[in-house]
């Protein structure tokens, strides 16, 4: 078993980390930067080591600097959570010539899948279903336009090394896909560094539901079944829950069958994410996938009983999988929100400041997975995400009730967050009644 882990990260996902190893009898590093001397992963690490200044690419990203601190400590593994360097294969690749244990996929895996256009490819050739559209990249707008031809509007460009929703634009007309082309085109540039875009049909009023897997080195695999997160604000998740109210039980297995033999297929270790888009036909589309733990992960802990975290360990440690398919059951429903330091009025503009008061929810069913404390100052420089509220029940309708009461528990003094906002969602008729897709907040809410 891993001795020591290095936390590549800050914030509610670090500190969680840190309590799975806690648990585990492992040594915790957490590594920070400046802005961050008095958070709480800092405090709750075994050890903490300043990496640099507030800036992430002189700190969070700042490989060499995070590869002194393992050595320093004397590390045997990093975790990197979710966003900063959990997708950048380079690291990951830097941390294994080093005989320091990336806890995440190999890193020819994390090349192949950050690809998007590559990872499509890669996941047709599996048996995956895809959205029809460009073979591999397109290199000019008029192949853009006669592929859009082709397959008809509303067309999506997409930034292959895009990700954080960040990347993505729909055309309805040549028109716009003349406009669009140069604009994603430097936006991928400037926000990845790589300005390679493919193009495929933009689904209709589809739900976002993407299927856990974890897999061990030893060539087991098993899915922890799916979570929707149709529930989306410029193509960023705002609150997700397992199971998926839209799927028949044939849909459901299905997509679960499909990603574990795509996984098997293509080699992959640790957990990981196959997103899809599920249309009104249950047809569904894979779209990405994700190599590391996922925001959401949590809904899928409280459904299935499992601590993602503490599998992603084991199996980073060379242990098999304890489970097969058959020994994991799903029991009721769970839903998570995420409360981020915004201001809704103002086109949820970010809202950094200090937490004056704090009451956070619990009770039966209830989880919160944050970094927050009362006194905190959340630096500007960072995700705006403070906390997530998981609940768990036993069918929708009571997880709705459950986290309804829940987030009109939270009480956040000092900034402003989108609290109401959430609750807004959870007492629309729509999303109630499960009569609703990826544009619903856009529809309902105008924004
Ligand atoms: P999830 O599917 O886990 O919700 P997101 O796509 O929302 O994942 O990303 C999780 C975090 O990682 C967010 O903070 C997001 O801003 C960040 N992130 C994801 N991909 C990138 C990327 N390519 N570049 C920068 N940040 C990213
Ligand atoms: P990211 O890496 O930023 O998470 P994704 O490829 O997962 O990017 O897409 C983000 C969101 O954009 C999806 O959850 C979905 O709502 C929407 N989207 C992406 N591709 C399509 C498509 N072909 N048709 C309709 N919506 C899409
Ligand atoms: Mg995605």
């Amino acid at each position: 078993m891993l001795k020591k882990i290095l936390i590549a990260n800050r914030g509610e996902i670090a500190v969680r980390i840190i309590r799975a190893c806690r648990e585990m009898g492992i040594r915790t590093v957490a590594i920070y930067s400046e802005a961050d001397k008095n958070a709480l992963h800092v405090s709750l690490a075994d050890e903490a080591i300043c990496i640099g200044p507030a800036q992430s690419n002189k700190s969070y990203l700042n490989v060499k600097a995070i590869l002194e601190a393992a050595c320093l400590t004397g590390a045997d593994s990093i975790h990197p959570g979710y966003g900063f360097l959990s997708e950048n294969a380079n690291f990951a690749k830097i941390c294994e010539e080093m005989g320091i244990k990336f806890i995440g996929p190999n890193y020819k895996l994390i090349t192949l899948l950050g690809n998007k256009s590559m990872a499509k490819e890669t996941m047709k050739r599996a048996g995956v279903p895809v959205v029809p559209g460009s073979e591999g990249l397109i290199y000019s707008k008029e192949q853009a336009i006669e592929i859009a031809k082709k397959i008809k509007y509303p067309v999506i460009l997409k930034a292959s090394a895009g990700g954080g929703g960040r990347g993505i634009r729909i055309a309805y007309s040549e028109k716009e896909l003349e406009k669009e082309y140069y604009i994603v085109k430097q936006e991928a540039k400037v926000s990845f560094n790589d300005d390679s875009l493919y193009i495929e049909k933009f689904v209709e009023n589809p739900r976002h539901v993407e299927i856990q897997v974890l897999a061990d080195e030893h060539g087991n695999c098993i899915h922890l079944g799916e979570r929707d997160c149709s529930v989306q604000r410029r193509n960023q998740k705002v609150l997700e829950e397992t199971p998926s109210a839209l799927l028949n039980e044939e849909t459901r297995n299905k997509m679960g069958e499909v990603a574990v033999k795509a996984v098997k297929e293509i080699g992959y270790t640790n957990a990981g994410t196959i997103e899809f888009l599920v249309d009104k036909n249950q047809d569904f589309y894979f779209m990405e996938m994700n190599t590391r733990v996922q925001v959401e992960h949590p809904v899928t802990e409280m459904v299935t009983g499992l601590d993602i975290i503490k599998e992603q360990i084991k199996v980073a440690s060379g242990e098999k999988l304890e489970y097969k398919q058959k020994d994991i059951h799903f029991t009721g429903h769970s839903m998570e929100a995420r409360i981020n330091a915004e201001i809704p009025e103002k086109n949820f503009m970010p809202c950094p400041g200090t937490i004056t008061g704090l009451h956070l929810p619990g009770g039966n069913g209830i989880r919160v997975d944050t970094a927050i404390y009362s006194g905190y100052t959340v630096p500007p420089t960072y995700d705006s995400m403070l906390a997530k509220i998981i609940v768990h029940a036993n069918n929708r309708k009571e997880a709705i009730a459950k986290l309804k009461s829940a987030v009109a528990e939270l009480v956040v003094e000092g900034i402003q967050t989108n609290a109401d906002f959430i609750l807004k969602i959870l007492e629309n008729k729509n999303f109630v009644e499960n009569n609703y897709d990826t544009s619903f907040i856009q529809k309902e809410f105008n924004t």
